[in-house]
């Protein structure tokens, strides 16, 4: 006998069912269009709003030195790259840029990337395999959860920032090769890993260490050099990487590290060799972006200033601010329609702060994930602050 199945088939049905499962749960995720350039202010809908959503943390996306390196590189090298980087894409203007950042990060060796995500796919499949392990923290992004999978290798996950919990998986392990595997700022939490226990137990298990500093490049450190300046290290077991869309206001993504992980990773990383170059003008962009970094500390003391701030002003009753010392400031909720609904709140005081839900984060825990820019002042801050409080007694 055959199944009856809809004339639109039974996927399509299938997939009906289950938007109509997550709209229910208050799982739905929507898009909001900006009009206009990113920054501290934003335009949605004709309405001008303050935003706390975007990880263009030293307001650079929008900065008229990166616009105008960016049509000028237009200009000299055309608007798209034509090719991959190992046939005819890698330009001059991206040859310059991973020299500027092998510089900058004082570092062997640098390999640029089209994005954060292709990186770390690039990275962690070209360096493990079937017979290695990979030792991830459990609230690392979802391209290194993906990254793991895809390679083959056993995935182990540590608790968070948990280094006894590391160290007894890396204790029991026979592995070929052995790698950590941690966001150095938790995207959605804020709080910075443990870096010096990380890397001293891949001393001692002969392992390496991957490092994910989306959220701390050109926020951390004295000169913006990111997670590796704020603990002053350096090692030869430390794989590096960190993407230019955040701080640095461009996009794509580099991997820093010894020569000989470089040329692999140019032989072997797929996400590097089978797609096309990032356009030149992206990479002049970032260039300028890491030059702002280097010479403007002022916008991290300021940034740093308003963290504080925030820190010390912010009075909640029923919701918990996490004690997080960066830009990624994130109020723990609990639900997710409860989440969605001060979200909302928020946008009718004019105020943009995004609701973040599983399974971006377990469970439970929906939040607000505020994120400072050196652009706010302390104002907005307090703006913010003041609706917060208003929506919480309400
Ligand atoms: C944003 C982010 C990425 C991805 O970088 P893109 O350049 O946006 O693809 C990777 N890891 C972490 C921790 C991130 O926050």
């Amino acid at each position: 006998m055959q199944m009856q199945s809809s004339p639109a088939g039974d996927m399509l049905q299938g997939l009906h069912l289950e938007l109509a499962q997550r709209a229910e749960q208050g799982l739905l995720r929507q898009r909001r269009m900006l009009q206009g350039m990113q920054g501290a202010h934003v335009v949605i809908n004709g309405k001008r709003l303050l935003s706390f959503c975007s990880n263009d943390y030293l307001g650079l996306a929008s900065h008229p030195a990166l616009i105008s390196a960016m049509s000028e590189a237009a200009q000299q090298y055309g608007a798209g790259s034509g090719a991959s980087h190992l046939v005819t894409g890698h330009q001059t203007a991206h040859e310059v840029l991973e020299q500027r950042l092998q510089q900058f990060m004082a570092v062997p060796a640098v390999l640029l990337f089209s994005t954060g995500y292709m990186a770390n796919l690039g990275i962690i499949t070209a360096l493990c395999g079937r017979d290695d392990e990979i030792f991830a923290d459990k609230l690392n992004h979802a391209s290194l959860n993906d990254a793991a999978v895809l390679s083959r290798a056993s995935l182990k996950r540590y608790a968070h920032n948990d280094i006894t919990s590391l160290e007894r998986l890396l204790a029991q392990s026979s592995a070929r090769r052995k790698l950590v595997v941690a966001d150095a700022v938790f995207s959605m939490d804020g709080d910075i890993a443990p870096v010096p226990a990380l890397l001293a137990l891949c001393e001692r298990y002969d392992a390496y260490l991957m490092l994910d500093d989306a959220h701390g490049f050109g926020v951390l450190g004295a000169k913006g050099r990111g997670i590796l300046e704020h603990f002053n290290l350096s090692s030869p077991r430390i794989i590096y990487m960190a993407t230019l869309g955040k701080a640095a206001g461009s996009a794509g993504a580099f991997v820093a590290a010894e020569q000989v992980v470089i040329d692999y990773l140019l032989q072997s990383a797929r996400s590097y060799i089978y797609t096309t170059a990032s356009p030149a003008p992206v990479a002049a962009a970032a260039l300028a972006g890491v030059d702002i970094i280097s010479s403007e500390p002022q916008r991290r003391q300021d940034l740093q200033q308003l963290i504080t701030y925030l820190q010390q002003h912010c009075q909640l009753q029923r919701w918990q601010l996490l004690p997080s010392n960066t830009a990624i400031q994130p109020i723990i909720i609990g639900s997710n329609d409860e989440a969605l609904r001060v979200s909302k709140h928020l946008q009718e005081h004019g105020i943009l702060v995004a609701a973040i839900r599983p399974p971006t984060v377990p469970k439970g825990t929906a939040r607000l994930r505020i994120s400072l820019s050196a652009q706010h002042t302390e104002q907005d801050v307090a703006h913010l602050l003041n609706a917060l409080h208003e929506i919480e007694v309400a």
